[in-house]
């Protein structure tokens, strides 16, 4: 029922093509956008060193004919793509916050936690999620590989520093008992062997445990054109569908599912073992609303024809802007940015620099792949470009006004879903 033929990037130093579908192993994988060969994310060298060779992986999307499931073609060693240097910390945006304390709401009202149930957290980060549900009166216990798990463990949150399997969750079920809730914010998308997590966290849960993931939704990015997206920390792409098919094929059943804000359109999941919780409505009007079969490849290839267009369209109305002799700047250096300067083949000629918040790690650095300085953000409000392009479009709302308050009287770009000046 698995996949079988499966070689592994974890641990090889180095990266391994996806040849069957990474969630039922089929080999009907169809190559549905082509982004070309992409730095690694997170991969910046100090401004004004001597360039040197680096790697670059192919960024393809692929589409499972038998599951639909959307998924990358290149499976890249994690050690590459997350390196130490940068540790990502999940309680530094008011939105995730914001989304977390929700999350903790939602799900203690709806299956009526106490004190005596214990909340895990997989890939948990900072422990921010966990703060929710510690506040809320809930035993808390947060697994997470990387040093950011320290921060965690500092705030009181318990975490234990390791990468999570089913030999992990028979040692937390051992010493702390079954769970009642598990979650999984946004690394559910990254690991990538999905079925040995999802035997793990069958493994923890209580016989009437809830599972609860929240993902990039597939269908929001589709329809926002969100190919910036695409790098190698997402290694798929989950519709309410295919995470329901996933889950299935471990006994658990999807009873809740509804549209988040998070990282410009996710989804948070719900789901029990077979039989174990009603089913809600919310499930069955979310997959109506999902195309499948004949209907995905058709609305993949209008994505693809689409994405190609706003390439165009981005560098042509940057060709009118250079033509006028105006000067343009970036705002924000998040890890989509590095897929839409590669992708559009944006360089130091066309983009000044990039701005970040002050304190940010990035300063300092190169944009991935490019020699665009990434600078503090004093630098826009005295040098005043003409204007500026918002890496960080789905955010905009909040950020333009910010940016105006503060005194920047350029023009804002946002470069998706349809290049436009704000
Ligand atoms: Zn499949």
């Amino acid at each position: 029922m698995f996949p079988t033929k499966v070689a592994r990037a974890a641990g090889s130093g180095a990266s391994v093509p996806v040849e069957c579908c990474q969630v039922c192993g089929s080999e009907k994988l169809n190559r549905v956008l082509s982004l070309g060969y992409m730095p690694p994310v997170n991969q910046m060298v100090p401004i004004g060193q001597v360039p040197r060779q680096q790697p670059w992986f192919p960024t393809d999307l692929l589409h499972c004919r038998n599951c639909d499931l959307v998924q990358l073609g290149l499976a890249v060693d994690p050690v590459i793509i997350f390196p130490p240097e940068y540790p990502y910390t999940s309680g530094t945006t008011k939105l995730l916050r914001d989304n977390f304390a929700d999350l903790q709401r939602e799900s203690a009202a709806m299956l009526g936690l106490t004190g005596d149930d214990l909340v895990v957290d997989i890939g948990s980060n900072d422990g921010t999620l966990l703060s929710n549900f510690k506040t809320g009166g809930q035993k808390v216990l947060g697994i997470e590989p990387t040093d950011v798990g320290d921060i965690a463990n500092n705030r009181g949150i318990p975490t234990i520093k390791r990468y999570f399997g089913v030999e992990v969750a028979r040692e937390v079920k051992a010493k702390h008992g079954p769970a009642s809730v598990v979650t999984a914010a946004n690394c559910f998308a990254h690991i990538e062997d999905v079925h040995a997590i999802v035997d793990g966290i069958v493994e923890m849960l209580k016989d009437d445990g809830v599972f609860i993931s929240e993902s990039h939704y597939l269908i929001g990015l589709l329809d926002t054109l969100q190919y910036d997206t695409v790098y190698h920390e997402h290694l798929r792409y989950y519709s309410v569908a295919s995470l329901k098919h996933l889950l299935e094929m471990h006994g658990l059943e999807v009873f809740h599912a509804r549209p988040i804000p998070s990282h410009g359109g996710s989804i948070r999941v719900y789901a029990a073992r077979r039989g174990a919780r009603p089913v809600e409505d919310s499930v069955a009007k979310m997959l109506a609303a999902e195309p499948r079969g004949e209907a995905m490849a058709k609305r993949l290839a209008d994505f693809r024809r689409d994405v190609v267009l706003s390439k165009l369209r981005l560098m042509a109305m940057l060709r009118g802007l250079k033509e006028k002799g105006a000067r343009i700047a970036g705002i924000s250096a998040p890890s989509r940015a590095s897929t839409m300067v590669n992708y559009v083949g944006l360089d130091e000629g066309i983009i000044d620099y990039v701005v970040e918040i002050a304190g940010s790690l990035k300063i300092g650095k190169c944009m991935p792949g490019t020699q665009i300085p990434v600078v503090d953000e004093a630098r826009l409000f005295e040098d005043q470009p003409d204007c500026a392009v918002i890496f960080s479009w789905h955010i905009a709302d909040e950020l333009a006004p910010k940016l105006k308050a503060k005194g920047f009287r350029g023009q804002l770009i946002t470069p998706l879903p349809v290049p436009r000046v704000l």
